[in-house]
């Protein structure tokens, strides 16, 4: 694992849950005693459940489970485009559950980066522009802006399609655009929700190649999945079901070599 393990899991403290040191500060993304309740009385659903969760700088983690079980709303409570209804939520060092929502939307443009299944491309916004628009919001100088998205769009190997409207690019190329966003405001962590969902192989594989790329460079990953190629590339593995952790598998030495081979990736 990239930048140092600061929080591990093994056998005997599965059941009691991870054995976590440090201070929260010192994590990309945590989350302590984090429940996420829709509707009330007898339309209540508890989409999350008492979650604790410590995502270190430089890890990838994978969370897969069954359709309903709650990732995306972990995802959304984690990157603060929801609200926890009990528990904290700490993002880049800031404690996010209790802001304002001028203060939320502040720290989640610099702190986070969205990666969604479907895109969320503008469509009448080129490559480049899709890329600028978030540090624009930022705050940052349009020539700044171009300048990282230009940099970005070579990064993600898409340096020729920089005046492409996403109509005119391939699936696999839209989510490479997307990332490439995702990441223009440096982000402390990528929350990316079935980022393969819609792709097919040749472009999940050049998406996954992207993703050890950037891990390579340091950055921070949360990945919700139902691809077991995807989940293969992660330094730990947490299955949800109802809401909850049902398991957490570490993802070295015997697990990573096989699964590494099932994701198509060298090395
Ligand atoms: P997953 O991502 O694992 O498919 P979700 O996090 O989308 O699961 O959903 C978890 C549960 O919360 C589901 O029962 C879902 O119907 C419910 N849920 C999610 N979002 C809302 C919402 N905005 N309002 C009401 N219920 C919701």
């Amino acid at each position: 694992m990239a930048g140092g393990v600061r929080c591990g899991v093994d056998q005997a403290s599965r059941q009691a849950g991870p054995v976590v040191t440090g201070a929260v500060e010192q994590f990309a993304a945590v989350a302590r005693g984090v429940s996420k309740e829709y509707g009330r009385d007898s339309g209540l659903v508890r989409a999350i459940d008492g979650v604790d969760l410590h995502v270190a700088i430089g890890e990838t983690v994978a969370v897969m489970g069954p359709s309903g079980c709650g990732k995306s709303t972990l995802l959304h409570v984690l990157g603060g485009l929801d609200r926890a209804s009990t528990g904290e939520v700490w993002l880049a060092g800031h404690r996010i559950d209790g802001v304002s929502e001028r203060e939320l939307a502040r720290i989640r443009r610099t702190a986070v980066g969205f990666v969604f299944q479907s895109f969320h491309l503008m469509d009448e916004l080129t490559a480049r522009e899709n890329i600028e628009l978030p540090a624009l919001l930022a705050g940052r100088s349009s020539r700044m802006a171009r300048r990282r998205a230009h940099e970005l769009l070579d990064s993600v190997g898409l340096g020729d399609r920089a005046g492409h409207l996403p109509s005119a690019l391939s699936g696999g190329q839209r989510q490479r655009v997307a990332i490439a966003r995702a990441l223009v405001n440096q982000p402390s962590v990528v929350l990316a929700d079935e980022p393969t969902g819609n792709l097919d192989s040749a472009a999940t594989l050049d998406v996954l190649k992207l993703f050890k790329q950037l891990r390579g460079d340091g950055q921070t990953f949360v990945i919700v999945t139902h691809d077991e190629r995807v989940a293969a590339t992660a330094d730990r593995l947490i299955s949800m079901r109802d809401g909850a952790f049902i398991d957490e598998t570490r993802l070295t030495g015997k697990t990573a070599g096989p699964l590494a081979d099932l994701a198509g990736l060298d090395g």
